[in-house]
């Protein structure tokens, strides 16, 4: 008999998790139940084939579909508790959860009612051990106006809970540099900065991302791979990767940045870029619209031959990396 994957051990681990957008955990089940409040009758099955991408702009497309049944509050309540129960599925005790605030003001929608609902709908989740934090997130096709309003929008908010801005997005369209004056303001109001960057883009986007808007954690990164003067820098400033495995085979992402159509999970870069000291915040991006958990993206890493002490070392970075204060960190 094969021996599991995943070690018991790893398996019950507590762990954070911190690239996940909440627009994208939301399971086909709850997916019916959104359009149904909204008089739309879809079905399981529908939502899978909706839910099946081969190209970075056919997950956005889906993306945006399902985002449209995001109407009013409640909705965002209903999705914030789906993914809290998620969550606790997967021993995650600790979350930094991305929200599409440039999609919530491109629709004329006020952040500040949808955040309080999800607010209140997960606070309860606290008493479970389970602990949210919040990223806004600008698209970086809107431009930097755009993103500048959303920055402005967490003053509004007023909650201690938010702790990061980021954009996502289309990675190739606005140039990095026109990002300047927004992520200035971020750090003037107290935010960390976070940035998609060489995900589908070269490793020159990473860069930028450092060099000029002082990014703190760089989402996906994986084109760092191709520029080891680059790895250098990630490892001596000790600037995480937030690593998401399955996203990045479902978008071909991985395919692009490896240069071959027949990328799967095991030639993934996770294992080289780890062993060159670079911290590794392994996550799931969109776990719904990737059919996967966290759990498996730690089966993922196994598969693609880290060893337990290593495997064991990531799920320490997910805390040593988290933006929450050193004393509210478990693990730490
Ligand atoms: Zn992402």
């Amino acid at each position: 008999m094969t021996p599991p994957l995943l070690s018991k051990r790893i398996a019950s681990l507590p762990k954070a998790e911190l690239h996940l957008h909440l627009e994208g955990s939301i399971q086909p089940a709850t997916v019916c139940a959104l359009t149904a409040r909204h008089g739309v009758a879809v079905t399981e099955e529908e939502v899978g084939r909706r839910y099946a991408y081969s190209s970075f702009l056919e997950f956005i497309d889906a993306f945006k579909w399902v985002t449209s049944f995001l109407r009013e509050p409640q909705d965002y309540a209903l999705i914030a508790r789906d993914l809290a129960e998620h969550l606790l599925t997967q021993r995650v005790v600790y979350a930094e959860v991305t929200l599409s605030i440039g999609v919530m003001l491109l629709k004329k929608q006020r952040p500040e009612a949808n955040f309080e609902a999800l607010l209140r709908a997960t606070e309860s989740f606290e008493s479970r051990g389970l602990r949210f934090r919040w990223v806004f997130d600008a698209a970086r096709q809107f431009g930097a106006d755009r993103a500048m309003q959303v920055v402005e929008s967490v003053k509004r908010c007023n909650s201690k809970a938010i702790v990061a801005f980021g954009i996502g997005g289309d990675e190739l369209s606005v140039p990095t540099e026109e990002f300047r004056l927004v992520y200035d303001r971020a750090a003037q109001i107290g935010l960390h900065r976070l940035m998609h960057a060489g995900e589908v883009g070269g490793p020159e986007k990473i860069r930028e991302a450092i060099e000029l808007l002082s990014a703190e954690r760089i989402g996906h990164g994986i084109a760092a791979i191709n520029d080891p003067e680059l790895m250098d820098l990630l490892a001596e400033r000790k600037i995480p990767l937030e690593i998401c495995p399955t996203s990045n085979v479902k978008t071909a992402a991985l395919a692009r940045q490896l240069r071959r159509v027949d990328a799967r999970i095991e030639h993934h870069p996770l294992p080289k870029l780890l062993r060159h000291g670079i911290p590794i915040a392994l996550s799931t991006d969109d776990p719904a619209m990737f059919h996967t958990t966290l759990q498996e993206e730690y089966a993922n890493a196994a598969r693609m031959g880290l060893q337990e002490d290593e495997l064991t070392r990531i799920v320490e970075m997910g805390f040593e990396h988290a933006f929450q204060p050193a004393d509210e960190r478990r693990g730490a």
